[in-house]
């Protein structure tokens, strides 16, 4: 018998248990136990600390002054002008804000239209490996096959396997959704290797479709340099068959507001148009001109580049700590997420050493199992590895590392 949706859905993220029931996603197991055992939570990736008073006065304004009814299907005129600005003036990409832009609830919405609205049962659709959980239900939900790219780790951090990406695609690879800066490594995928992935795209006539989520939150390296973030469809031939994710979540601290959007041509934002509108219709009506006035405003764009300048820091702070306890860390380069493996403890498996880590340390991470298929190459090789987010206070962050330290005795 073939599966209903929910359980083609469970089964690719790994949560059908052998009884048919759907098991709660690892991601809530670690923070029930943070919040049975009062150890700090690094699993869930979500600021302590909200964003822009400014951005947050002029939400509250919106709805006093009424923005609270149905808001245009596509989103508002003054947000995807804005949207489109911020393409033009970061990018250089020039997207028509009337049909060329659609907003969504938040990235989450954007991706799952696109995959729904793109991808034909039977069809591949190829991704990086480890990936975004959410890649794995919603390609699941459109009845296409998930195929992937293994990312590894190295000195240069984690890096794509080139070879394995071309011998990932195959005459029914329909769509590639790329993710950089990438959640759970860290890593800005260099201009090299998204070269690499636009020259495949179009030998095999694939759309890509790229969750930038984290454009702009780029880390320092020891130089005090930040990487530069390439969008994909900023490559020659590309424009044409890309659609860009992004959203307010991550680049503003207000994760709850779900405010997202896709950039594209005509074309194929219209495809994702004709399955959102169906999805959500439409959301965020008082969010939507607060987030046209975060886009816009050159005080809030400094306070995005002082959470990025902070985000570094954090992200030594607790390097530091993790090494000290005995981990090994790869250092990342964006997001505010680092993986760090603890099979140097004698953990071969970073799902028991979650389970054990309150207990040992009053510390929680979660699994990178979470963001691999089971048994995959990508898998075994980072069995042992852990995801930890550094999106949390200084003195959060401080106290996690003192408990870290009881690690190395
Ligand atoms: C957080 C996240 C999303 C979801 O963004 P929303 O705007 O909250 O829906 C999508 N992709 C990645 C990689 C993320 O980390």
């Amino acid at each position: 018998m073939t599966d209903a949706r929910w359980q083609a859905v469970a089964r690719a993220t790994g949560l059908l248990g052998a009884d048919g029931v759907p098991r709660a996603t690892v991601f809530a197991e670690m923070s029930a136990l943070a919040a049975r055992t009062g150890a700090v939570n690094l699993g869930q990736g979500f600021p302590d600390v909200d964003g822009p008073e400014s951005v947050a006065r002029a939400a509250a304004d919106a709805i006093l002054g009424g923005a609270n009814q149905y808001p245009p299907g596509p989103g508002i005129a003054e947000l995807r002008e804005a949207i489109a600005a911020h393409q033009l003036e970061h990018y250089a990409l020039r997207w028509d804000p009337d049909t060329e832009v659609l907003v969504t609830a938040g990235a989450t919405e954007a991706l799952a239209a696109a995959v729904l609205a793109l991808v034909r049962p039977g069809d591949e659709v190829l991704t990086l490996e480890p990936f975004y959980d959410s890649y794995a239900a919603v390609i699941a939900m459109a009845g296409a096959t998930h195929t992937t790219a293994p990312l590894q780790a190295g000195d240069d951090g984690f890096r794509l396997d080139l070879d394995a990406l071309a011998a990932a695609f195959t005459d029914r690879t329909r769509l590639l959704l790329v993710n950089t800066p990438h959640n759970p490594t860290g890593t800005v995928l260099t201009r090299a290797e998204l070269e690499a992935i636009a020259r495949l795209a179009q030998a095999h006539d694939a759309i890509v479709l790229t969750d930038e989520v984290y454009e702009h939150l780029l880390l320092r390296d020891d130089a005090g340099v930040r990487p530069t973030h390439v969008p994909i469809a900023t490559l020659p031939g590309m424009a044409e068959r890309t659609l860009t994710v992004s959203s307010a979540g991550k680049t503003f601290s207000f994760t709850g507001w779900k405010i997202g959007w896709v950039t594209g041509p005509e074309r194929l934002v219209t495809a994702v148009r004709t399955v959102k509108q169906f999805l959500t219709y439409v959301s965020g009506a008082p969010f939507q001109p607060a987030i046209a006035f975060a886009l816009r405003d050159p005080e809030v764009a400094a306070w995005v580049d002082e959470l990025a300048d902070s985000l570094s820091r954090r992200r030594d702070l607790l390097c530091t700590g993790l090494l000290d306890a005995g981990f090994t860390v790869v250092r990342p380069q964006g997001t505010y997420f680092v993986l760090a493996d603890a099979a140097p403890l004698g953990y071969a498996d970073g799902t028991a050493l979650c389970r054990d880590l309150p207990g040992l340390a009053g510390v929680v991470g979660v699994p990178v199992s979470a963001f691999t298929h089971s048994r995959s190459r990508v898998d075994e090789a980072l069995r042992s590895w852990v995801r930890f987010t550094f999106v949390k206070r200084d003195d959060v962050l401080e106290e996690a590392v003192r408990r870290l330290r009881r690690l190395h005795t």
